[in-house]
């Protein structure tokens, strides 16, 4: 019994991982590199205080998602041996004008019945945990559970992980169509019992036996500056600009969000546009070298994660837009019990019983 994903980026590991863990056969076919698209370009922000607005189903499952991300990174360093580099950062929100901040106040109040704390923070307070802050009459909340973590790390411990536990994953192989538990790809077929589509932004332009919801893709870039390791410690964000630093010092700005196909030119206005809105918040990095990289989020029409059953045998696993590194602890997890769920003979001591 084996089940086939089609997409080799955090979300489609890190259900291979998972379902590796349960006994069950994986194969990842990967249309190029494992965790090249948008699981490379991802900033990482782990963040339900930037990103939850209101109540409802997929609000809770974020909150989930990033309430397992502590034991679900510490237990991918332990099996892979490779730090995903987890931290609890913390976030602070920046508010320009009374405006501002009153829409703020009101978003934490709504936040805080879901169980998301956030405190104002005073003048003095704000100093102490971003000296480098730019002029502005800031105010300022402070959320202490927003977190960060590598995504190019995070892929990679997830790759040793899967292999360790057997997965086989090939790269540069597309999935062209999958029809009646057969997939194909240019150079041969894979017969599964199930099929997992985890193709990000490019989900929906398989051929399927059944029409697939659209995959949209929206382009984002960041850039990065080269600082010394810890100079920012939390995420800070303002409006659309946010500012977050890893371990290495790689200090990430962003970012932009565009309609564009998937057209992969790097658009250097945006990058300067960036830039500015950066060097606003924290002046010292005004004329400072930067790198810029794009990569495409996987929108769904629908405004949410396509997760779940198709039909007979194909399970959809994407359409996770800004949130799909914060959203992969989660969806594994799901996708996990419901496909074995529906399907227990997936499980080698089921199937032998
Ligand atoms: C600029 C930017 C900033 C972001 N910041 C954050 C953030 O701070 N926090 C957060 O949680 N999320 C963030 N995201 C979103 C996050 O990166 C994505 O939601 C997440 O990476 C989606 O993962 P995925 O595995 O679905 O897609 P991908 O990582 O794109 O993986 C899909 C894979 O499928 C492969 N593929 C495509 N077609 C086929 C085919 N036919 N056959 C086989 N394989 C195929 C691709 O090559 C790719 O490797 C950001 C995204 C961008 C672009």
């Amino acid at each position: 019994m084996k089940v086939v994903i089609a997409g080799g980026g955090i979300i489609g590991l890190t259900l291979a991982w998972r379902l590796s863990q349960q006994g069950v056969s994986v194969t990842v076919l990967e249309a190029a590199t494992a965790g090249g698209e948008a699981s490379w370009a991802g900033a990482g922000m782990l963040a339900p205080g930037g990103e939850i607005k209101c109540d409802n189903e997929w609000d809770r499952f974020t909150l989930a998602s990033a309430r397992l991300y502590r034991d679900f990174a510490a237990e991918l360093n332990e099996e892979s041996g490779v730090d995903p580099e987890w931290r609890l950062s913390g976030a602070v929100d920046l508010a320009a004008s009374e405006a501002e901040w009153h829409v703020q106040c009101e978003r934490a109040a709504k936040q805080s019945a879901l169980g998301i704390d956030s405190e104002p923070l005073s003048p003095a307070a704000l100093r102490d945990l971003i000296p480098q802050l730019g002029p502005g009459g800031w105010q300022a909340r402070w959320y202490p559970a927003d977190a960060i973590v590598n995504p190019r790390a995070t892929v990679r411990a997830l790759l040793a992980a899967c292999r360790r536990r057997g997965v086989v994953v090939e790269e540069n192989t597309r999935v062209l169509s999958v029809r009646d538990g057969l997939v194909s790809t240019p150079p041969r077929q894979y017969r599964a019992d199930a099929v997992v589509l985890a193709c990000g932004a490019w989900s929906s332009l398989i051929d399927a036996a059944v029409p697939l919801p659209p995959a949209v893709p929206v382009r984002g870039h960041l850039i990065g500056y080269q600082c010394a390791p810890g100079w920012l410690a939390p995420i800070l964000r303002h409006q659309h600009t946010y500012l977050l630093q890893r371990d290495s010092g790689l200090l990430i700005a962003g970012a932009s969000e565009e309609h564009a196909g998937f057209n992969r030119g790097i658009n250097p206005a945006i990058g300067r546009d960036i830039a500015d809105r950066a060097a606003h918040l924290l002046p010292a990095l005004a004329g400072q070298k930067y790198e810029t990289w794009i990569g495409f989020r996987p929108g769904s029409e629908a405004g949410h994660p396509l997760l779940g059953q198709a039909a007979p045998g194909l399970w959809l696993a994407y359409g996770h837009y800004r949130n799909g590194i914060l959203l992969a602890p989660a969806t594994a997890a799901r996708l996990t019990r419901e496909l074995l769920s529906a399907r227990p003979d997936l499980r080698p001591s089921t199937s032998a019983a």
